[in-house]
């Protein structure tokens, strides 16, 4: 059990070695790299059509790469907005990591480029421990999820720098409590601000776009306290099917 710890470890000890390289690169070429993260069907892609379609808009370079597991429908719903959108099939991996995301810039996003969305794996659990090399973590939960999620899943919600609520038309008939659900994000990620969105509705979402376009101008991002929080023992429990186990 140690070894396969160590072998975790060492994963993601490398992976942050590489996000941060990235991360660095791409302020570099003034990019502010957004990883979006949520479990499946909180409306990541819903979101994320409506952010690049307001940025478009409004004139502003944005690009997306959107992962799935295996289809493409996702990038076909994003290059509705007119921005540049790319599709990234994990082939059955349940998160992106730091190199496949550098591998698929290469050549790809064009110079002046501001914000680049990266809608990760749907999964609350696996994308958690990853480090894309994002300046700006955002984790989402629809009302329809739970007020507990926040407790259940401390890494995903605890390293986020914005959360963002999802299918707040739906809070009523499903009887959300966001007293409840303030009360646990606070345990778990103390002055994190949680912003109520619907894409239904467009609440919120040019607030979150606002939020973004602060994070690019260097207005520095909420920090967790739980930083780091893979290398004190929120190691997550999958192993990568390409990854040695010897
Ligand atoms: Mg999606």
């Amino acid at each position: 059990m140690c070894r396969v710890v160590d072998l975790q470890q060492a994963v993601l000890a490398k992976n942050d070695g590489l996000a941060a390289s990235l991360r660095e690169d791409l302020m570099d070429r003034g990019v502010t790299a957004v990883n979006l993260l949520s479990s499946p069907g909180s409306g990541k892609t819903a979101l994320l059509e409506l952010l690049l379609t307001w940025a478009t808009e409004r004139g502003i370079p944005v690009a997306a790469i959107t992962a799935d597991l295996a289809t493409e429908n996702d990038a076909v719903r994003l290059a509705r907005s007119g921005a540049l959108v790319k599709q990234v099939l994990t082939g059955g991996l349940c998160h992106l990591e730091a190199d496949q995301v550098r591998a698929h810039l290469d050549g790809w996003l064009p110079d002046g480029t501001r914000v680049l969305f990266v809608e990760n794996v749907g999964n609350l659990v696996c994308p958690a421990s990853y480090d894309l090399g994002e300046t700006l973590r955002v984790v989402l939960m629809s009302v329809t999820e739970g007020e507990d999620k926040p407790v259940k899943y401390p890494t995903a919600f605890g390293l986020a720098n914005l959360v963002v609520l999802s299918k707040t038309d739906l809070a009523e008939a499903v009887g959300f409590d966001e007293k409840e659900f303030a009360a646990n994000i606070g345990r778990i990620n103390p002055g994190v601000e949680v912003l109520r969105t619907s894409a239904r509705t467009g609440q919120g979402v040019e607030t979150v776009l606002n939020r973004v376009l602060a994070a690019c101008d260097g207005s520095p991002p909420h920090r967790p306290p739980l930083a780091g929080a893979h290398s004190h023992g929120h190691v997550h429990e999958h192993m990568t099917a390409s990854e040695p186990a010897s």
